[in-house]
């Protein structure tokens, strides 16, 4: 075991003939935030996708825990402790919010540990204990949101890799995720974000990455990249 539970170096990804990722270094520790901010198109998602299997990287080395994980698949990278909550929450929505969860915990070693966290999931959202039976599809943005982190949380994941999970929720419920976020930090999680929402992704974040063009520009604290005047510049929307 170590404290550095992601390491990425010069990790390259991209579609087609293109590439969209060009040598990325990236770190997470236990219980740290980190996020990932950039302009639309800068290759934020595509990261995420190439770290957690989604896609196959073209370039790298990428280590989980201390293990070498370069090339794996997504469901091999899920057993090795990597769940990833990708864009747009894509909860089954036919499905009932209890069967979204069991479907997290595919992998679990057996019914007992698949109650703990069942259990533990549904402390962290209670919103989801009182919607159990209901159909996935027929939450709230924000509650799908939850079902979406609750979900990758029953994989009992090492890493916890978010994709925006801001998009199109209102003010207090992004509160009201990001607060849940802090206490899984504080329980040692280690989590990567993607964020639109950077004022906010920032001053939750230990740590933060300033992605350009599948380049890192700028790496620091959170709150320093915060009071950063590029970075206030183009994407705290204060004008330089
Ligand atoms: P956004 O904030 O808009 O989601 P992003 O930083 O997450 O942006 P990506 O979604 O990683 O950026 O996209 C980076 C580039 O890769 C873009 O130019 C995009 O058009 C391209 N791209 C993304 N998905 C595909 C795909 N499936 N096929 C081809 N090109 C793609």
């Amino acid at each position: 075991m170590t404290d550095c539970v992601l390491k990425a170096r010069g990790l390259e990804a991209g579609y087609g003939a293109g590439l969209v990722v060009k040598g990325i270094d990236l770190e997470v520790r236990r219980g740290e935030i980190v996020c990932l901010i950039g302009a639309n198109g800068a290759g934020k998602t595509t990261t995420l996708r190439a770290l957690s299997g989604l896609m196959k990287p073209r370039a790298g080395e990428l280590r989980l825990d201390g293990r070498d994980v370069a090339g794996r698949r997504a469901h091999e990278m899920t057993a090795l402790g990597m769940a990833h909550a990708p864009e747009g929450r894509q909860v089954f929505g036919d499905m009932s919010v209890a069967e979204n969860l069991l479907a997290g915990a595919y992998l679990a070693p057996g019914r007992a540990e698949t109650e703990r966290r069942r259990k533990a999931a549904l402390a962290l959202f209670p919103r989801l204990e009182e919607r159990l039976a209901q159909r996935a599809g027929l939450l709230s943005g924000g509650e799908q949101q939850m079902l979406a982190i609750a979900r990758a949380l029953m994989s009992a994941p090492k890493l916890l890799l978010l994709d925006e999970p801001s998009m199109g929720l209102a003010p207090l419920m992004v509160q009201e995720i990001f607060s849940i976020l802090a206490r899984l930090r504080a329980e040692g999680a280690a989590i990567l974000l993607v964020e639109q929402n950077a004022h906010a992704a920032l001053a939750l974040s230990d740590r933060a990455y300033v992605l350009e063009l599948g380049r890192v520009v700028l790496e620091g604290a959170g709150a320093e990249l915060l009071r950063h005047d590029a970075v206030s510049a183009a994407y705290l929307g204060r004008g330089g």
